[in-house]
C-alpha cells in the first residue's frame, strides 16, 4: 500500500489544528502507520527541503519550522501521495479551495501549516529521514474491506 510523510507545521500545531488535520485523514480511509511530535534540528528541516535550497524563502522556511513543535506521521493507503496533496491543498492557500486543509485553515504560502510528500519516491525518502523502523507500525485497518473492491 502506498504510503506519504504528512506534517502539521508548527503553525498548525500552535493554532490548535492537530486534531482537525488528522481527522480529514482518518475519515478518507487512509490509515495511521505513525505519529509523533518533534522539534527537528535545523540540520533535519534542511535536509527534508534539500530540494529547495538556494530558493529566497529557503532561510525563511527553515526559521518557520523551528518555530515550535511538529506532528510526524506517515499515512497509508491508495493513490496516498497525490490523495493526501488534495487533501491538503495548493502549495499557496490563496490558490486552495474551500474544503482542502489549507483552503479551510490558512491564508499564507510562508504559514501553510501542513507537509504532504509530493511523489511516491520523496514520500519514501522522508518516511525514512523522519521515522526509524520501529517506529512504523504494521497493522491491519478493521474497516479494510469496506474501503478497497
Ligand atoms: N514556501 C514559501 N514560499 C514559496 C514557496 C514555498 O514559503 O514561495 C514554503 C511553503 O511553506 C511550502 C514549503 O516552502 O509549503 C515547501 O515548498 P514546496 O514547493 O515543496 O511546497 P509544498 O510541497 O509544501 O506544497
Ligand atoms: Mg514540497
Amino acid at each position: 500500500m502506498e504510503r506519504t510523510f504528512i506534517a502539521i507545521k508548527p503553525d498548525g500545531v500552535a493554532r490548535g489544528l492537530v486534531a482537525k488535520i488528522i481527522k480529514r485523514f482518518e475519515q478518507r480511509g487512509y490509515k495511521l502507520v505513525a505519529l509523533k511530535m518533534v522539534k527537528p534540528s535545523d540540520a533535519h528541516l534542511r535536509e527534508h527541503y534539500a530540494d529547495l535550497a538556494g530558493k529566497g524563502f529557503f532561510n525563511g522556511l527553515i526559521e518557520y519550522m523551528k518555530s515550535g513543535p511538529i506532528v510526524a506521521m506517515v499515512w497509508a493507503g491508495e493513490n496516498a501521495c497525490a490523495g493526501g496533496r488534495m487533501l491538503l491543498g495548493e502549495t499557496n492557500p490563496q490558490s486552495s479551495l474551500p474544503g482542502s486543509i489549507r483552503g479551510d485553515y490558512s491564508l499564507t504560502i510562508g504559514r501553510n501549516i501542513c507537509h504532504g510528500s509530493d511523489s511516491v519516491e520523496s514520500a519514501e525518502k522522508e518516511i525514512a529521514l523522519w521515522f526509524g523502523k520501529d517506529e512504523i507500525c504494521d497493522w491491519e485497518l478493521p474497516v479494510h474491506s469496506l474501503l478497497y473492491e
